[in-house]
C-alpha cells in the first residue's frame, strides 16, 4: 500500500541482480528515494521476497521475476511486463553478475562465457530492453555495475575483469549515443563490497585485501547503493560517460 506520507514517485527503476547483496540495497535505496521498483533475478527466491518486502515497507510498488539475464527475450518479456506493471521505466540498473575465478592458463571456454554472457551480455540485454524508451521520452538513466578489476585486472579473473572492462567500453559508447537524447548513462566501479560474493574469502585472503585499501575497511552494499542513487537522481544531472570507483582507495 502506498504510504501518503512519501513524496510522489519519482519513477520507476528497474534492476538485474536486485534479490542479494548490492542489487538489494540498490534496490532498497532507490524506494527510500520514491521509486517504484522493479528486479530479476537468478533463482533465489526467498531472497528476493525479502528485497520485496523491504521496497514494500517503504510504501512503494514491487514488481519481480526470476530471469537469467543471458536470456534475451526473457530480459524482454521482463521489462516489457515491468513497464506494463509499474508504467515506464525511468531508471535502469545492471547489477546482476557473478565470478568463476580460475586461471586463465586452465579456465574452460565454458567457465570463460558463463561470467561473459552474465555479466555483459547481460548488462547489454537490459540496456538494449530499456534504453530506447527512454530516448523517446527524452528522459532516463542507466547505471552498470562494474569492478575495480574491470579496471586494473585480477589475477584468477582474466573472465570477470574482461567482462566489467567491456561494460567501460558499453557504457561510454552509450552514454555518446544517448547525451543528446536527455538520457545519461554512467558506470560504478566498486572494490570489496560485503557481500555473498566476497564471503567465501579465506581470512588470510581478507587480510591481505583489507591491507591494500587505503581506508582500511571493505565496503557496505549501502556505500555502493549511495553512488547509485546520486547517479540516478537529478544531482548528476552534468555526469555521463562516467566510471565512478566505490572502492576505499584500492585502485589509486
Ligand atoms: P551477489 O552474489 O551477492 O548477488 C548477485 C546477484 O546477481 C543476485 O541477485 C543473483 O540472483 C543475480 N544474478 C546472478 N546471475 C544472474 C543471472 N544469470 N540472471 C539474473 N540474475 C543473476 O553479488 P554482489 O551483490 O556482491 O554483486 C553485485 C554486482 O556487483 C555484480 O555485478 C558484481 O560483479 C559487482 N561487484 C561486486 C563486488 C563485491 O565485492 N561484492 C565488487 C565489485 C563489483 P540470485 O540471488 O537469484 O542468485
Amino acid at each position: 500500500m502506498t504510504n501518503p506520507a512519501l513524496p510522489q514517485v519519482p519513477g520507476v527503476a528497474l534492476l538485474t541482480g536486485g534479490s542479494r547483496g548490492i542489487g538489494r540495497a540498490i534496490a532498497v535505496r532507490l524506494a527510500a528515494d520514491g521509486f517504484d521498483v522493479a528486479f530479476c533475478y537468478r533463482g533465489d527466491h526467498s531472497a528476493a521476497l525479502e528485497t520485496a518486502k523491504a521496497v514494500e515497507d517503504l510504501g512503494r510498488r514491487v514488481f519481480h521475476r526470476a530471469v537469467d539475464v543471458t536470456d534475451f527475450d526473457a530480459v524482454r518479456t521482463f521489462t516489457e511486463d515491468a513497464a506494463k506493471e509499474l508504467g515506464p521505466v525511468d531508471t535502469a540498473v545492471s547489477c546482476a553478475g557473478i565470478t568463476r575465478d580460475r586461471a586463465a592458463a586452465l579456465m574452460s571456454p565454458t567457465v570463460w562465457s558463463d561470467v561473459v554472457r552474465t555479466n555483459l551480455d547481460g548488462a547489454f540485454h537490459l540496456s538494449r530492453c530499456v534504453l530506447l524508451g527512454m530516448l523517446r521520452r527524452r528522459h532516463g538513466s542507466l547505471v552498470l555495475v562494474s569492478s575495480v578489476s574491470g579496471l586494473q585486472g585480477n589475477a584468477g579473473q582474466a573472465n570477470y575483469a574482461a567482462s566489467k572492462a567491456g561494460l567501460h567500453g558499453l557504457g561510454a559508447s552509450l552514454a555518446k549515443e544517448a547525451a543528446g537524447h536527455g538520457v545519461r548513462v554512467n558506470v560504478v566501479a566498486p572494490g570489496y563490497i560485503e557481500s555473498d560474493m566476497v564471503a567465501s574469502m579465506s581470512a588470510r585472503a581478507r587480510a591481505r585485501a583489507e591491507e591494500r585499501i587505503p581506508l582500511g575497511r571493505f565496503g557496505r552494499p549501502d556505500d555502493v547503493a549511495e553512488a547509485v542513487s546520486y547517479l540516478v537522481s537529478d544531482r548528476s544531472a552534468y555526469v555521463t560517460g562516467a566510471v565512478l570507483r566505490i572502492d576505499g582507495g584500492l585502485a589509486i
